[in-house]
């Protein structure tokens, strides 16, 4: 009866350390009520945003009147600075065809955090490699920029940025206009000529592509290593012209305070934008690695995960990336696949352990994509209304890695949207290329209104 206590001992303490870990992921769990608050919370942002400057959700007008008809066509070039790649693109639009030639190139972190000079005169290199690539060096072809960073315009083929997310830092960028550094960086190269006709956002670029495909596709969202969404705008609306999308900024005033949590607050202290972007830092792929770490950081300190051993690399930052994310949660993978994966990180635990990450993944990501139905939700409801209908049906353009790639995601999201926007149907069509292509296609709606 010695053992028997010993047991009864030993399950105690498991029911006990069980109970703890359970207590932490529930820190994750969003009921109905606090979606409801995420969701009214977004709409106030975006009426704010819509009426003044300043605001935590800023709404920075595309300049992009209509979504494409189309009639487009010709050759264009499409560059895209994301969030870890630049892409080279060639597009020719003929007769609702649509044909593609790119190139990826990375972007060294001590470029991203160079000097601004740098980091265009690099992007000029990919693009003269790029036209050498395709025989193209000597046309000057009309271009597309998309730069998926939060830009004021102030037309269509100007923008200064209002700030870097997403890890980037480069000196000297912010307050400038982005378009005019890439043309000086092009003239400094001197091998090359580019007529840069439209700055886009990634989200935007998304939202046309779809549209040439769906004249029903009026939202375009991207969740990927940062996270934002942009919608076509009724212009009378839009009080200050200065502003139209950004809502990655939600939760900068501190009016998350009550979703974040404490593992939130250590990610965002140590990112390279403190107190802002705070949605983006719930939702994006960038982020939800770091929070996971920071959880299971903080249960291991309290001894309920990897026998208390808190290692290098478990407080090694950025340890986690999205893809390991989407292989952990995903429905096919064995316990023992998940601790090898875990090994693979250097993180070395038993199959408990394994379940328990595995938990913290589905906790962290599962709140990222009912965060987005619930700001989704907000914006087609305010479409709808906006137009006095009683249904609305709308197509929503949708790239990046976390929808694309997660197992679970895109389908949360869709939930969720369908939860909290009970009067809209929501069709989600992922954008092939999208952020490329569509600077390529609002470039050949500027070109041929130019034209006309
Ligand atoms: C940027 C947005 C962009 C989004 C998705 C955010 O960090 O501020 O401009 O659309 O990432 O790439
Ligand atoms: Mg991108």
């Amino acid at each position: 009866s010695k053992g028997a206590a010993l047991v009864a001992a030993v399950a105690q303490r498991l029911t006990s350390q069980r109970r703890k870990v359970d207590e932490a992921l529930s820190l994750f769990t969003l009921n109905e009520e606090k979606l409801q608050l995420v969701k009214s919370r977004m709409r106030e942002g975006l009426e704010a945003g819509l009426k003044s400057k300043g605001c935590t959700i800023k709404m920075l007008p595309s300049f992009v009147y209509h979504t494409p008809d189309g009639t487009e066509r010709g050759k264009y070039l499409a560059l895209d600075l994301g969030g870890t790649n630049f892409r080279a693109m060639l597009v020719r639009f003929k007769r609702q065809k649509t044909r593609l030639y790119h190139k990826i190139y990375t972007i060294p972190l001590e470029i991203m955090q160079g000097t601004g000079e740098e980091l265009f005169d690099h992007l000029a290199q990919c693009v003269c490699d790029f036209l050498d690539y395709m025989g193209l060096k000597n046309v000057r072809l009309p271009a597309g920029f998309t730069f998926s960073f939060p830009c004021q315009q102030s037309d269509i083929d100007t923008g200064t940025l209002v700030s870097w997310t997403k890890g980037f830092k480069a000196t000297d960028c912010e307050g400038e206009d982005v378009v005019s550094m890439l043309r000086e960086a092009i003239k400094r190269r001197n091998e090359f000529d580019l007529d840069i006709v439209a700055l886009v956002n990634d989200t935007v670029g998304t939202m046309m592509s779809c549209a040439y495909e769906d004249p029903k596709c009026e939202v375009g969202m991207i969740a990927g290593t940062g996270s934002n969404l942009c919608y076509m705008e009724e212009l009378r609306n839009i009080e200050k012209l200065e502003q139209s999308n950004k809502w990655g900024g939600l939760g900068n005033d501190r009016c998350l305070e009550d979703i974040i949590t404490l593992y939130d607050v250590e990610v965002d202290i140590h990112s390279v934008n403190p107190g802002k972007q705070r949605f983006e830092k719930l939702t994006s792929g960038m982020y939800l690695g770091e929070i996971v770490r920071q959880v299971l950081l903080d249960l291991t300190r309290r001894g309920l995960l990897f026998k208390g051993h808190v290692t290098e690399t478990l407080k090694t930052p950025g340890i986690f990336e999205t893809k390991y994310l989407s292989q952990i949660e995903s429905d096919h993978l064995a316990l023992l696949q998940v601790r090898s994966i875990l090994q693979q990180l250097g993180l070395h635990g038993t199959c408990d352990d394994s379940i328990i990450v595995k938990e913290v993944c589905g906790a962290v990501s599962r709140r990222a994509a009912q965060m987005c139905g619930a700001g989704m939700a907000a914006v087609v409801d305010k479409i709808r209304e906006d137009r006095g209908l009683e249904r609305l049906s709308i197509t929503v353009g949708v790239d990046g890695a976390l929808y694309k790639l997660h197992p679970h995601f895109s389908q949360v999201l869709k939930e969720t949207v369908g939860v909290m926007a009970p009067q809209c149907d929501v069709t989600f069509m992922p954008s092939e290329e999208g952020s490329g292509k569509g600077a390529a296609l609002i470039a050949a709606v500027v070109r041929q209104k130019h034209q006309m």
